[in-house]
């Protein structure tokens, strides 16, 4: 998609240099930053005075073509533009096989409402009480207290020293037994190296009480970030009785099992069944420049900015053979429950006094 944004721009440079040119762009619109995107950029900023942007449920026109009628494309919106060669059966026959393929050749909206297949208005938002009890309104008859939750963090850490190129994230999030998940924490940005360790470090041990596994993407020399990791564990940085990245362990995320569409993919299901929920201070930012995870989910696949959506693919890996062990009833105390119990005294004090 550079590429050719890039190459139009080239193009379009050349176009300037003569007199009395017309350049047509002709496409369909899929992203935020694809050729089209850019066009409308240019004819926005007065660099061009003639363009037209096609979509499904709207033509836009600049003025100066409002009176070129010859000029519209005959179609009719919302229905095929070529039916005798890609009716409907062909077309539900293709959204069907690979919904993405669908929206990015044949849906003019790439951001049309659940396009994507994802109805974000089924997240719902839940609080979360300073014992670890999580409420929430539309389930409000289940059990939900994260000493009964499988809790683990996915992270992708960026793995360029380039911190223009990729944004490194964690997110942590609980899920019960009857499937409900909630999103605990979420954190994106352009770091160096020692510094995803730190914010590593710091929210693993927000979490310590409940977290039961931190998963990192296994590619590259992120191998040698699970290994930091440990050392910084061994120092007592980072909390003892959470797993980290080994191999067979499935805290080790591996990106081959899957595309990164195929996976994000896979969280469309919980989604749509309203098994997701944040926080109330995490709904769509509308932030295209630093987009948080509903940000992302709502532009997902079309732009590049998502690497918290690639993060959050991996939670059903993630999960894999946990439940919420950590609890214990009453009279089955032991000693380790009871430095935990401790623990979470001190944590309720700091808050206190925060
Ligand atoms: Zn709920
Ligand atoms: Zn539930």
């Amino acid at each position: 998609m550079e590429k050719a944004v890039e190459l139009f721009q080239y193009l379009e440079d050349i176009g300037k240099e003569i007199e009395k040119t017309g350049f047509f762009v002709l496409g369909t619109p899929w992203g935020v930053d694809d050729v089209l995107a850019e066009a409308k950029k240019q004819a926005q900023a007065g660099n061009r005075w003639m363009w037209g942007l096609g979509s499904l449920g709207g033509f836009q026109i600049s003025d100066a073509l409002k009176d070129h009628v010859d000029k519209y494309p005959r179609i009719v919106e919302g229905q095929p533009i070529l039916p005798h060669a890609c009716g409907w059966t062909k077309l539900n026959k293709i959204k069907q096989e690979n919904r993405v393929r669908f929206i990015r050749q044949y849906l003019c909206d790439p951001f049309a409402e659940e396009a994507n297949g994802f109805s974000l208005k089924k997240i719902r938002e839940y609080n979360e009480y300073s014992d670890g009890t999580i409420k929430c309104s539309c389930h409000e008859h289940h059990d939900h207290h994260l000493s009964k939750a499988a809790v683990v963090a996915v992270s992708d850490p960026a793995y360029t020293e380039d911190r223009a190129n990729c944004e490194s994230s964690i997110l942590v999030a609980a899920k019960f037994s009857c499937g409900c998940r909630f999103l605990l924490e979420e954190w994106g940005d352009h770091v160096h190296t020692l510094d995803y360790e730190e914010k590593a470090c710091e929210i693993a041990n927000r979490h310590k009480l409940w977290l039961q596994r931190f998963g990192i993407e296994s590619v590259n020399f992120q191998l040698a970030l699970a290994n930091n990791l440990k050392y910084r564990k061994e120092k007592g940085e980072f909390p003892l009785n959470v797993e980290l990245p080994e191999k067979g362990s499935p805290a080790l995320l591996m990106p081959k099992r899957r595309d990164k569409d195929a996976r994000i993919a896979s969280q469309i299901s919980p989604v749509n069944s309203g098994l997701w929920h944040v926080r109330p201070t995490m709904g769509q930012n509308h932030n295209t420049e630093k987009p948080n995870l509903m940000e992302q989910l709502y532009r997902w696949p079309f732009s590049r900015k998502r690497d918290r959506a690639d993060a959050f693919g991996y939670f059903d890996d993630c999960w894999e053979g946990l439940s919420g062990s950590n609890y214990v009833a009453e009279d089955e105390v032991n000693i380790n429950e009871e430095v935990q119990r401790q623990d979470f005294e001190n944590m309720r004090l700091d808050e206190a006094y925060a």
